[in-house]
């Protein structure tokens, strides 16, 4: 018998590339077909076929707080009956880049955009508009969106695939992108050298999710910070993933490193199409209407997504927080890790506050050339085992699981019960 997913695929396949509106979630790194979901709650998925699922994808990030949790409904209800968009300012627009500034004070301004992938982009324009430079340096491995210049050996559903950058990419986009391994500071040093007064800015995913999770080793963000500022270039933190994720303050918080940039979505946008950038007042001014660097967007500040992303970020200041989000991720993580142990599956587990990978390798893994070691068919074997048991896992080796508020012990114990049943059956 046919499931509605599978006949919804069949026809999703006709009218969508691949069935899907986002490469990673066809399942092709991991086989089969993907599930299509119907309603979401707390820690928990459903989809059309009516199977639940514990959640650790957690729609890539945004859903710490668990799904359609009743504060978050409340605002965005509210916020749509007052209308869907204006094209105009809004009073929640200030508020919430107020609260970001307070929240990321590096960010002394802030600008809207919709997606993580304008928010880089849009970020590295300003970069070079404010140094006059046109090089940029990024980390092999790493994603920050789908911007043409930015593909370049990029990682997560770019590397899941295997395709090399992208096709559609013209040479001349990329020649101004230096790409170097994560955690080698050498490698950067190298890079000014050979270019000196070219780099414009380096940008990094100061915990990189997109390789899956590779935290940086001791000194990376601070030497990073260092050769930054000697060769007058610009630090661009993109915290897409780890903002309001590894703390409320984002990577920047937790390593206690000042990026001149930050771009921020996810999370902020509390589920919701919403992404920001900013930074220093003086380098922020270089956009219009202010200076000469342009970007603009029609939703942009939409204000039912700042709705939904003003809510989430107000119920995460609620102390213990992130205290309650570092126990479940341990005890996860703790459990996994001895479960492998057990019956000697190699496995390494990386983890930064609650987002986490475990790779199917000896490891350690601290850039993309040792993420790659891992396993991927094991990996993909473990994520079919886990989903017959009702956990819903990333269907790509090179991504995070995120723990939310919404996950229990209890869930995070029964997770553990059939991550040991399946290792040995792997
Ligand atoms: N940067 C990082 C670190 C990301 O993880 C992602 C998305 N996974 C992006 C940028 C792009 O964001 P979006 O998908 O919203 O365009």
């Amino acid at each position: 018998m046919i499931t509605r997913s599978q006949d919804l695929f069949g026809r999703a396949r006709q009218v969508i590339p691949g069935g899907v509106n986002s490469p990673v979630r066809a399942f092709r790194a991991v086989g089969g077909e993907p599930l299509f979901i119907a309603r979401a709650a707390g820690s928990r998925i459903w989809d059309v076929d009516d199977n639940e699922y514990i959640d650790y994808v957690g729609s890539w990030g945004p859903m710490i707080l668990g799904h359609a949790h009743p504060e978050v409904l409340t605002a965005v209800y509210a916020a749509v009956a007052r209308g869907t968009s204006y094209g105009a300012p809004t009073e929640i627009e200030v508020r919430f880049a107020e609260a970001i500034h307070k929240a990321y004070p590096s960010m002394e301004m802030v600008r809207c955009v919709s997606s993580g992938t304008e928010a880089t982009m849009s970020a590295v324009r300003v970069a070079r508009g404010y140094t006059r430079r046109d090089k940029i340096i990024k980390i092999d491995g790493a994603y920050h969106g789908h911007a043409d210049f930015l593909l370049v050996e990029a990682g997560s559903g770019v590397a899941t695939l295997g395709i090399p950058g992208s096709a559609g990419v013209p040479e001349g986009t990329i020649k101004d992108t230096i790409v170097v391994p994560m955690n080698d500071l050498t490698a950067v040093a190298d890079a000014f050298d050979a270019f000196p007064g070219q780099i414009a800015a380096i940008i990094v995913e100061p915990v990189c999710g997109n390789m899956g999770c590779v935290p940086p080793v001791p000194g990376y963000l601070d030497g990073l910070r260092t050769l930054t500022q000697e060769a007058g270039a610009l630090l661009i933190f993109d915290e897409v993933m780890t903002g309001f994720r590894v703390a409320f303050g984002g990577a920047q918080a937790r390593f206690r490193v000042t990026p001149d940039l930050t771009c921020l979505a996810k999370i902020c946008g509390g589920g919701f199409p919403a992404a920001c950038f900013g930074g220093r007042t003086e380098i922020m001014s270089k956009l219009a209407p202010l200076g000469p660097v342009y970007q603009a967007g029609t939703l942009s500040g939409n204000p039912v997504a700042l709705a939904a992303g003003l809510a989430t970020i107000e119920l995460l200041a609620h102390p213990g927080t992130y205290e309650k989000l570092e126990l479940l991720a341990a005890r996860l993580a703790g459990g996994l890790h001895a479960a492998a142990r057990a019956i000697r599956v190699p496995v390494t587990l990386n983890r930064e506050g609650s987002m986490m990978t475990a790779f199917f390798t000896d490891g350690p893994v601290t850039d993309y050339a040792t993420a790659k070691k891992s396993d991927t068919h094991r990996y993909a074997r473990f994520f079919r085992g886990m989903l017959a048991r009702g956990i819903y896992l990333a269907p790509s080796q090179f991504e995070a699981a995120f723990v939310s508020l919404a996950h229990t012990t209890d869930d995070i114990d029964r997770t553990v019960e059939a991550a040991a049943a399946v290792l040995r059956e792997i």
